[in-house]
């Protein structure tokens, strides 16, 4: 059977390696500019290099992403970004804007291209243009159905890529007015400030000033706040559409929720992989998925129109787990070194998460501080020393249960 791709996101260098080490077969990070997602770490020149390095050593992908819509001011600038990413060796450049595509083809013409789902791709009609424009992969806008891309998959031979995981936006594909008006930030230059996830209040016409809270449970309401896709229980019949690629959203979340949702995906493409026809879906999959910051899970649009279902109604974020900290080195002496993000404390119960779902728990009994001196707390920031349960490696994440 063939396995598609699993695309990660990679908002810098650390979320890179956490991507590679929990299973990616592929990853797409942005530059500093022009890549949406502007609010992420991105990358400088000098990092994308380290990070190509670093990723095709390990036989994983990396895809730059240009995807977003510059305006004729913005292109001096983008020429001469184009112009300076052109000798990194990526495997395929993403672009949106038939501008964009142009000025790739020109400055930097040994590139593949990959269409963004900023184009919004729907149908076979449009995937065959773009095929005849000389794109080899095109990203699916969200709006697409099952039977769509089954059907575009036998009409057209560029290769296709499906959002499997992540945010989805309450507008077109992202094409959204709300942030700038809002908040003056430009979703469409990778600004997005999210406003379709603040609470809201009711204001009756004539009483301008007298705002009515509007209470649907004790977080408030959430009238635009669409839940997150996830479709880790739909992966035998997605996998059998002709999708290439899977890809998960998701540039500017931290690394924790990269590490679970890769290594999820990671976990169920194997097992079909590995089982076939008697392939069955695990629970403790989406049990993970449900262990990071989501605001209800839906398939969007896979199945047809999501109408209402797809709203998340009754609360704001939801999770069950907090993230810790991150396994830095393994010393000498067997123990290892740990990045703290979350304060931790002797007698906190920790669940250590490795690749392929393995999940070790312990309870923390001693650890020091970099010079050796023993602490009872450690906190955010701080770097510190202790024992870990063998098959511990680095990069290895650690979380506890919230209370
Ligand atoms: S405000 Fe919400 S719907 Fe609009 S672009 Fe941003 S995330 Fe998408």
């Amino acid at each position: 059977m063939y396995i598609p791709e699993l695309l990660a996101p990679a908002g810098n260098l650390e979320k890179l390696k956490i991507a590679i080490h929990y299973g990616a077969d592929a990853v797409y990070l942005g530059g500093k500019a022009f890549g949406l997602r502007n609010l992420a770490d991105n990358f400088t020149p000098e990092e994308m290099a380290t990070g190509i390095a670093y990723a095709h050593e390990r036989g994983v992908k990396v895809y730059l992403t240009v995807n977003s819509y510059p305006a004729n001011e913005d292109l001096p600038a983008l020429e001469k970004f184009i112009a300076e990413i052109a000798p990194i060796p990526f495997d395929a450049l993403i672009a949106a804007d038939p501008g964009v595509i142009q000025l790739i083809r020109e400055l930097a013409p040994h590139h593949n291209i990959h269409l963004s789902t900023q184009a919004n791709s729907v149908n076979w009609r449009s995937i065959r243009f773009w095929e005849q424009q000389g794109i080899g992969r095109i990203n699916l806008a969200r709006e697409t159905s099952l039977a769509a891309v089954r059907e575009t998959a036998q009409k057209c031979s560029a290769e296709l890529e499906l959002f499997a995981h992540g945010a989805m936006c309450i507008s077109y594909s992202g094409r959204c007015l709300i942030s700038s008006v809002m908040s003056g930030r430009n979703a469409n230059k990778g600004e997005c400030s999210h406003p379709c996830r603040w609470g809201y209040s009711l204001v009756e016409e004539t009483r301008p000033g007298e705002y009515f809270p509007v209470m649907e449970d004790e977080t408030g309401t959430f009238i635009f706040n669409s839940k997150d896709l996830c479709l880790i229980e739909h992966l035998p019949e997605i996998v059998n559409s002709g999708v290439a690629s899977l890809k998960i959203e998701g540039r500017m979340k931290g690394i924790y929720y990269v590490a679970s949702v890769v290594r999820a995906y990671r976990a169920a493409l194997d097992a079909l992989r590995d089982e076939g026809d008697g392939y069955r879906f695990r629970p403790q999959w989406l049990e993970e998925l449900c262990k990071i910051s989501h605001r209800g899970y839906t398939t969007g649009f896979l199945f047809g129109q999501p109408e209402d279902v797809g709203q998340e109604y009754h609360s704001a974020y939801l999770r069950s787990h907090l993230f810790v900290g991150i396994v830095a080195e393994q010393l000498a002496d067997g123990r290892f070194a740990i990045g703290v993000r979350n304060r931790i404390k002797c007698g906190d119960s920790i669940e250590l998460m490795g690749p392929a779902m393995r999940n070790d728990s312990f309870t923390i009994t001693a650890m020091t501080d970099e010079k050796g001196a023993a602490i009872e707390t450690a906190n955010p920031n701080s770097r510190i020393i202790m024992s870990l349960p063998a098959g511990t490696a680095v990069n290895d994440l650690l979380r506890t249960e919230k209370p």
